[in-house]
């Protein structure tokens, strides 16, 4: 896939038009009138286009209507600033929970907004390879940190206290039972569909996600599992 000279959402190849057309960014959903376009429609603003993969996950989640969490998330790993591999999945993932939750129970954007700056500042301090080296996968941490914030825990609290813990402790589970090497793609997947079943159980939301989905980022990743992912096929 080489998203350098080609459409970076799809890889496919950019088309040049003789006239402007009315378009909007893939990513920010802004208006915008363009003669540049991917085969398959795709247009991304320049702003979004040099975006770095933090500012890019914030932006498109306060921006976003979508009550889907997994959507979100293929939507923004396919951006070129989204490594293969890398720690703004740790804020990924506790981003995109945050925008469906507030999404789904159409919250003031006002709060929306600060969630996701909070969800960020807690994000940041979770440094790449966390998971190899302290033994707690960022993807996991991210869903501690999305219920954390919606439940308003503080060290302090019982049950919200509980709640957080909890959430990280079963994504967690789930990431170390299918085992190493480290995928961010496959253990963004997992904590995801783990939290969209947490929220179901302890806060009273459905939160749709599609647990059959197939990843797309496979041949970006040298050590991929192939067929012993749960999320690989075409
Ligand atoms: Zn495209
Ligand atoms: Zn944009």
């Amino acid at each position: 896939m080489d998203h350098k000279n080609d459409c970076s959402v799809c890889g496919k190849e950019l088309v040049y038009l003789d006239e402007d057309e009315n378009t909007e960014c893939f990513y920010c959903k802004d208006p915008y009138t363009s003669n540049v376009r991917c085969e398959a429609g795709h247009y991304v603003c320049d702003r979004c286009h040099s975006l770095a993969g933090n500012d890019l996950v914030e932006q498109y989640c306060i921006r976003s209507s979508s009550r889907e969490p997994l959507k979100m998330a293929l939507d923004l790993m396919k951006h070129p600033q989204v490594k293969m591999h890398g720690p703004e999945h740790h804020f990924l993932v506790p981003a995109v929970l945050v925008t469906a939750y507030h999404n789904i129970k159409k919250t003031d954007a006002g709060r929306k907004r600060s969630d996701l700056k909070k969800a960020r500042q807690r994000a940041e301090k979770v440094l790449g390879g966390f998971c190899g080296f302290y033994g707690d996968c960022g993807a996991a941490v991210g869903t501690g940190i999305a219920v954390s914030i919606l439940t308003g825990a503080t060290p302090l609290s019982r049950l919200e206290w509980s709640l957080s813990n909890l959430m990280t402790a079963k994504s967690l589970f789930t990431i170390a039972n299918h085992g190493g090497p480290r995928c961010c793609k496959r253990n963004s997947f997992l904590a995801i569909l783990e939290a969209a079943a947490f929220f179901q159980e302890n806060l009273e939301i459905t939160i749709p996600v599609n647990p059959d989905l197939k990843c797309e980022f496979h041949t970006l990743n040298k050590e991929c599992l192939a067929g012993e992912c749960s999320f690989y096929g075409t």
